[in-house]
């Protein structure tokens, strides 16, 4: 292998080295060495005692901006470098390190013109974008902005009641500051009922959008799953990549995708803050659903996991906590401990051949997050775009205040589309700069008129592993009569942010992991479970009450005449269920494949 070669893969290879003042100008110099996964800093003057040189990781970048001087004899130009790296704290919490907001400026001023010191800050800027968002440069790519693609657009769709209902605070200090860094165009709209999502997405010219965000729980992207399964055009348009931005009591699959990035386990800012920067990377991976048939022939298609049980009294007894955030699911947890049911029940599977059902060992990285970030605070209205799109009965009024990455100098500007962004101003450019106007471009006006029409027509592919449910199972099938503690049907890594309940499983493993507890567990060794569960290692327990089965597909027949039923932690009808595993359906906005994070 040349050493080229290695170098590349190792990610150590220098793909642009330069020699830059900083801004504020102080008369620093410094030199920058860019490789694949890191941006080298070196102090030059004044030279430093000793050889230190900074390093920024490009995992914590969420975008770079170039910029231009207010005075236009100032033939410099100018990239400023976002980004989110972990910091100690001053007060040790947990881990004791959260992520904060950096932002890096430097002065591109050895061109002698500048048309030529843009082209340069633009050559950086374009890089670090291009190595940010995983499009493949070399060393010998000739490096433009024609490298990257148009700014993404983002339908974000914000559940203000989901958790302690933080949600639209956190998007206006977390969401949209670091989305606008990665000149990512939104369009962000409050839900106002349930269902309002699902007959949203139901209705929207998905050409539009490059992927739909619930800034919520787990439940709000079950109904834009579910509202996309109901368009005619299903097909295509559960391929639309989904993400999801934690804000709610549930937050399981946010843990999943946080834990699949090889972050630390870490809960509310501080995931939401981890989860908005995967998005703004941006990698997408296909997810498995399973669709899911009860017996007044109802099909839903469900992302997260079918719970009887122990699990699912918790998290319906507990909606009324829903402003205690996450700590809902611990107090219910003693709770429902101290009084433990149990529930007699069959339960028929379809096991999964043995060479699907392996179980793959996970890296696991530390890391922390947090999100206090110095970001102005606005009021955010019902609807706010950067796009000139909103929800037709909602227009946003907005002030006509010129945004920071729309200069008032530039001659790079946009032309206008007629439309004025809202009165928020998150970039925070150094004093004198402005931008130069090479950031997210302003889509035409849309106006999403949602359906309101309450019809339930969910499509999708046949369902070939099941029979009837007023039928028996297949013969290949297993069946277990018994009386449970709890029956989970799971299909990803976390049933909460903390709760690591199939530390093996995968998006796309194909597989629903079949978990349950039969009744003669103690209190104390179900307790025990719990806890282990937070640090996924219940199973090394090897206690005899709880089985794990990977199958495919599955039938759960409640013998016992009163219970509760979730479908990703919603109340579904109670009797009998059936659900089966369709591969890689969906496309998940999971952020950073694993190979890009560099151990430390
Ligand atoms: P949490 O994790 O706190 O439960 P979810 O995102 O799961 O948050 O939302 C909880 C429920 O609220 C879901 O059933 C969802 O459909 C519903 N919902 C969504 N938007 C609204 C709204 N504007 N008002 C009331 N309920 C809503
Ligand atoms: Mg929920």
């Amino acid at each position: 292998m040349s050493l080229a070669l290695e170098a590349c893969r190792d990610g150590s290879e220098t793909l642009l080295h330069g020699e830059f003042g900083a801004y504020p100008p102080k008369g620093t110099r410094f030199a920058l060495s860019l490789t694949w996964t890191e941006l080298h800093i070196q102090r030059l003057v004044p030279k430093p005692d000793s050889d230190h040189r900074t390093v920024v990781r490009l995992v914590d970048v969420v975008g770079c901006h170039t910029l231009r001087s207010h005075t236009l004899t100032d033939r410099s130009a100018y990239f400023c470098i976002y980004t989110y790296p972990l910091k100690k704290r001053k007060v040790a919490v947990g881990s004791g390190r959260a992520r904060q907001r950096t932002a890096r400026t430097f002065q591109v001023d050895n061109a002698e013109c500048y048309a030529g010191n843009q082209t340069i800050a633009e050559r950086w800027a374009a890089a670090i974008k291009c190595l940010v968002l995983g499009i493949p440069i070399s060393s010998e790519t000739e490096i433009t902005c024609s490298l990257l693609p148009r700014p993404r657009r983002l339908l974000l769709l914000l559940n203000p009641f989901g958790g302690k209902g933080n949600a639209l605070q956190w998007c206006q200090t977390h969401i949209l500051p670091m989305i606008t860094e990665a000149d990512v165009s939104f369009n962000l709209i409050q839900t106002e009922r349930q269902n309002h999502a699902r007959e949203l997405v139901q209705s929207i010219s998905l050409a539009e959008w490059d992927g739909i965000v619930a800034v919520s729980g787990d439940g709000l992207l079950y109904e834009v799953i579910n509202g996309l399964m109901e368009r005619p055009d299903w097909e295509e348009a559960i391929k639309m990549p989904v993400g999801i931005l934690p804000c709610g009591s549930g937050n399981a699959l946010a843990g999943a995708i946080n834990s699949c990035a090889g972050f630390e386990q870490v809960l509310g800012q501080e995931l939401l803050t981890n989860c908005t920067l995967l998005l703004c990377h941006g990698a997408v991976s296909p997810m498995d659903l399973v669709s899911i048939t009860t017996s007044s022939g109802s099909r839903s298609f469900s992302f997260l996991c079918v719970a009887w049980g122990f699990i699912s009294d918790v998290d319906i007894e507990t909606e009324k906590y829903r402003h205690m955030g996450p700590a809902r699911f611990t107090m219910g947890l003693m709770v429902r401990l101290a009084s433990l049911n149990t529930y007699r029940g069959r339960l028929s599977y379809l096991p999964a051949p043995d060479s699907v059902a392996h179980r793959p060992i996970l890296r696991s990285i530390t890391m922390s997050a947090n999100g206090s970030l110095p970001f102005q605070r606005m009021p955010l209205h019902r609807t706010i775009s950067d796009m000139g799109l909103c929800e037709k009965r909602h227009a946003f009024s907005f002030q006509g205040v010129e945004p920071a990455d729309e200069p008032t100098l530039s001659p790079n500007s946009p032309p206008s589309s007629g439309f004025q962004p809202p009165n928020f101003n998150f970039e925070t450019l150094p004093e004198g700069l402005v931008a130069d106007g090479k950031g997210p471009r302003l889509a035409n006006p849309t106006v999403v008129t949602p359906n309101t029409s309450s019809t339930r027509c969910i499509h999708g592919p046949p369902d070939h592993f099941l029979a009837p449910l007023d039928q028996p199972v297949p013969k290949s099938w297993v069946t277990v009569e018994d009386d449970f503690v709890m029956v989970l049907a799971i299909y990803q890594t976390h049933l909460g942010a903390d709760l690591l309940s199939v530390p093996f499983a995968c998006f796309n493993d194909g597989l629903i992991h079949l978990c349950y507890v039969k009744a003669g567990i103690s209190r104390a060794a179900l307790i025990r479970l719990f806890l282990a569960m937070e640090k996924g290692t219940h199973f090394e327990q090897e206690c005899p009450y709880l089985i794990h089965v990977p199958v495919r597909a599955f039938r759960l027949e409640p013998l016992t005449r009163k219970g509760i039923i979730t479908i990703d932690g919603e109340r579904a009808e109670y009797g009998p269920i059936q659900g089966q595993i369709h591969h890689g359906m969906a496309n998940l906005i999971t952020g950073i494949e694993k190979a890009k994070i560099t151990t430390f």
